[in-house]
């Protein structure tokens, strides 16, 4: 690409929001990814073939090849190892990018355009003005403007009700709370989810349409395969999930200076060091993930959007200046899973029906909210990713553990054998809630290098996180409001599956604003070196879901960049 003036790294969360912000301010972009591209004529077969170099049109996007590559069978997309999200090269004769994390738990990333949001369930909630105010370098106020700007784009909307939803609201009220129905979230209570997928379709309830034909019409259709993708929508850009592959990449395409080559790690960041500019970024090394060759590309700009852990991976393989927080202060919402069992009749006579049915709907569609202590989303997961999820323990195996009168579980630990068996034959009548915690940012958490052990792409990242004292304070209070809130909608069990703290699915602050960038997220040691992704993260948002901020900042980004640079 002729004039280049700024490299993107990475097309997920946050990259592809900067992108598309400079590509309409008429910057030429040139966005690097690891990953493949699923849905572009160029690459029809993106898992076994090198197929094309680059992209930069919205023509080269191909509905019907995203459709036959993004299904809806769930170990076909969301097998850590084999399926199409994964953390590893396009290549599916080459193994997984190797990680460090000698502790329990999953870390949930996935490569190629759009990045983690691919598999994201796209709930869309802003930061709480409390963990903002006076804590970040800047204020809540500030964030608003960019939070709309997101907010319209995407666009972001207010989750459709189904009955997992309904039963929620049932038992948050019965539990005492009240409903919310607002943005800028100051004081406790539930709603509905905002998120990042469309309305749904006007003709659902037309019995005359098959599922197939709802499948290629837009709005959502219910379908509840968000996690897995989602395949529902007219054209590419118009897929009811908006993960950014199918709403901030074609929009960057379409501004006409935006070019974007997947198969690509940038493995080093080179910098110069002038009496005029100090030390700045001035271009990247970048290793073709199937052909291995490495090549140099220049630019005036470089954006580190990689994610929380490739990004000081980065830094710190890029060899660029010492900083103490550099990989450090990673929160991850000490997550937490508290599941609750119905009866049939109990259902009928709140829902009028015998089921839940955890599939139907947006995965996410309801929360509860309590600035402080973090948040409570209902989940309707798929029945493998269900069944993964109840073996995932702290406290090892689930007969190790008697209640006692007091406590608010009737099972806790790792489900196995008969136990499973009997749980997942109630995957119709259970309500899962997913635990996010308003966790401490420690130093001593984070990102190092393995300084033994590398892959072609340089030394492997470390990956450690163990909460602090009130971070497990704060989860244990959260995890007795579920159970709590399940209780009271009628469960006549709640398992407490006690997740360790290594689960990694929102992952922030690694390279914080005021420590490692600005507050314009320019790098304080690297000029013209950018951040835009959640590792600029101030803390952890006070437990919400972390990509909308991270798009907020992105484009806030875009604009003081521009200013800074190029205006
Ligand atoms: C199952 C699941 C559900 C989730 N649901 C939600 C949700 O509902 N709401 C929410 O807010 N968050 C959710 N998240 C978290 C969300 O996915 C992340 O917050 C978001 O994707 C982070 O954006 P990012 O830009 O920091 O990183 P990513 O989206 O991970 O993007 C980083 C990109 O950089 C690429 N990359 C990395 N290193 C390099 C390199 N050296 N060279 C080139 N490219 C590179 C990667 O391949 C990747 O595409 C969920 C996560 C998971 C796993
Ligand atoms: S429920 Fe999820 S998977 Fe189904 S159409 Fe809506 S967004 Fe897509």
């Amino acid at each position: 690409m002729a004039d280049l003036d700024v490299i993107v790294i990475g097309a997920g969360g946050g990259g592809a929001v900067i992108a598309k912000e400079l590509g309409e301010k008429g910057l030429k972009v040139l966005i690097l990814e690891a990953g493949p591209w699923y849905g572009n004529k160029k690459w029809p077969n993106p898992n076994s073939q090198a197929g094309g170099k680059s992209s930069s049109t919205i023509d080269d996007l191909d509905v019907i090849l995203y459709k036959q590559l993004l299904n809806k069978f769930e170990m076909n997309m969301n097998d850590l190892v084999s399926g199409r999200f994964r953390w590893g090269p396009a290549d599916r004769s080459r193994p997984q990018w190797f990680r460090n994390a000698n502790q329990k738990g999953v870390i949930w990333q996935c490569s190629g355009v759009g990045g983690t949001t691919q598999t994201y369930t796209a709930n869309c909630p802003r930061a709480y003005p409390a963990a903002v105010d006076n804590v970040w370098p800047l204020s809540y106020q500030e964030l608003i403007p960019y939070y709309e700007k997101v907010e319209a784009t995407l666009p972001v909307n207010f989750a459709a009700t189904t009955a997992k939803e309904d039963l929620f609201y049932y038992g948050a009220k019965k539990a005492g709370w009240h409903l919310i129905p607002t943005l800028d979230v100051i004081s406790p209570g539930y709603r509905p989810q905002p998120n990042a997928i469309l309305p749904p379709n006007e003709n659902i309830t037309n019995l005359n349409l098959t599922e197939e034909q709802l499948s290629w019409m837009e709005g959502c259709t219910l379908s509840g395969h968000c996690i897995n993708g989602c395949p529902h929508g007219p054209s590419v850009d118009k897929i009811a999930k908006r993960s950014t592959n199918v709403s901030y990449v074609p929009l960057a395409l379409k501004t006409g200076n935006v070019c974007m080559r997947p198969n690509a790690f940038v493995i080093k960041i080179i910098t110069e060091n002038t009496v005029s500019k100090g030390l700045h970024a001035v271009g990247v090394i970048i290793r073709d993930t199937w052909t291995g060759e490495q090549e140099e590309i220049r630019a005036g700009i470089v954006v580190m959007a990689s994610g929380s852990i490739e990004s000081p991976r980065l830094w710190l393989n890029s060899g660029l200046p010492e900083n103490p927080w550099v990989g450090r202060g990673l929160v991850n919402h000490y997550m937490d899973w508290v599941s609750g069992i119905f009866d049939e009749k109990d259902l009928i006579s709140i829902l009028g029906t015998p089921d839940i049915n955890p599939f139907v709907g947006n995965t996410c569609g309801a929360r509860l909210d309590y600035p402080g202590l973090g948040t409570l989303q209902s989940v309707g997961m798929s029945p493998g990713l269900t069944a993964s999820f109840y073996a995932v323990s702290e406290s090892g195996y689930s007969f190790l553990h008697t209640p006692s009168i007091n406590d608010p579980w009737d099972i806790k630990g790792r489900l196995y054998g008969y136990e499973l068996k009997d749980s997942m034959d109630s995957y119709r009548r259970t309500l899962n809630v997913l635990v996010s915690t308003d966790d401490e940012v420690d130093q001593r958490n984070g990102v190092t290098l393995d300084p033994l052990t590398r892959d072609e792409n340089g030394f492997v990242p470390v990956v450690n996180y163990q909460p602090t004292k009130p971070s497990i304070r704060k989860r244990s209070e959260l995890v007795k409001m579920a159970a709590d809130l399940l209780r009271k909608a009628g469960a006549k069990k709640v398992i407490w599956t006690n997740w360790p703290a290594g689960m990694m699915i929102h992952i922030e602050s690694t390279m914080r604003m005021g420590f490692v960038v600005d507050h314009d997220c320019e790098s304080f040691q690297v000029k013209k070196l950018y951040i835009a992704d959640n590792s600029v993260h101030y803390n952890s948002l006070g437990g919400v879901n972390p990509t909308l901020t991270t798009q907020a900042l992105a484009t806030r980004t875009a604009e003081k960049l521009y200013e800074k640079y190029f205006n």
